[in-house]
């Protein structure tokens, strides 16, 4: 007999980012940066999108059960008045909770952030700029602050990201294409985390180019043969 298969051919991921990632997200204090990073990995996981789901949940039970406190009028006002600050403050994501078809290459929580660039989805029309070794990258000026970064990578079909490791912390979501390294095999939605104690060299897959989108909190640091001449020439 022969079963009708899903429709999608959407890739379920099968990387996820670390749960303290999702748990800032979902009790809304994670940076701008890591906010567009993990709502765009969101509206490609289903998986991930259930947790926070329920980590919301459970705040929301958690917030329930704190015993009222009595504020003097003046105290709630400044309290209201800070919480509406923070709520305008606070980056929208919404639209993470609609799953994205996978004909569209750029899930919404990012696009958003694009402004300009956007040029209807066509990646390659956005303002690429060469960072060497058949990398390409597009620093997205919106979400960049604090020292954090959230860049577009481009990395030709079968070449590799110099070896690098990072003073801080690194969350890779491949776009399209995919790429590999020691901890495995990515491909659309999948999130690769790495830390100083990871050095690694991600290779592009043949065949296609790999654009994926890249959060760091501090700068990389190059460590093959060349490394010492990559640090003084990319700035990355
Ligand atoms: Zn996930």
């Amino acid at each position: 007999m022969i079963t009708r298969t899903a429709m999608t051919t959407e890739h379920r991921p099968s990387h996820h980012p670390e749960t303290g990632a999702l748990v800032d997200y979902a009790a809304g204090t994670a940076s701008q940066a890591a906010g567009v990073m993990i709502a765009s990995h969101l509206a490609l996981c289903p998986a991930c999108r259930g947790e926070v789901g329920r980590l919301e949940a459970l705040g929301g039970a958690m917030l329930e059960e704190l015993p009222p406190t009595p504020l003097a009028s003046a105290g709630i006002d400044a309290l209201l008045a800070r919480l509406d600050k923070l709520d305008a403050e606070r980056p929208s994501f919404a639209p993470e909770r609609q799953p994205v078809a996978a004909s569209i290459v750029i899930p919404r929580p990012l696009r958003d952030y694009l402004g300009d660039m956007d040029v209807g989805g066509d990646l390659t029309a956005l303002p690429w700029r060469k960072l060497g070794g058949g990398v390409d990258e597009i620093e997205i000026p919106q979400a960049t602050g604090r020292g954090e970064h959230l860049r577009l990578l481009r990395i030709k079909a079968g070449s590799a990201v110099p070896r690098h490791t990072h003073d801080g912390n690194e969350m890779v979501m491949v776009l399209t294409g995919g790429f590999t390294d020691a901890s495995g095999h990515y491909l659309r939605g999948d999130v690769g985390v790495s830390d100083a104690d990871i050095d690694h060299t991600p290779v592009a897959d043949a065949g296609a180019d790999c654009i994926c989108l890249s959060f760091t909190d501090a700068p990389l640091r190059f460590t093959g043969p060349l490394g010492w001449l990559l640090n003084r020439l990319v700035r990355f």
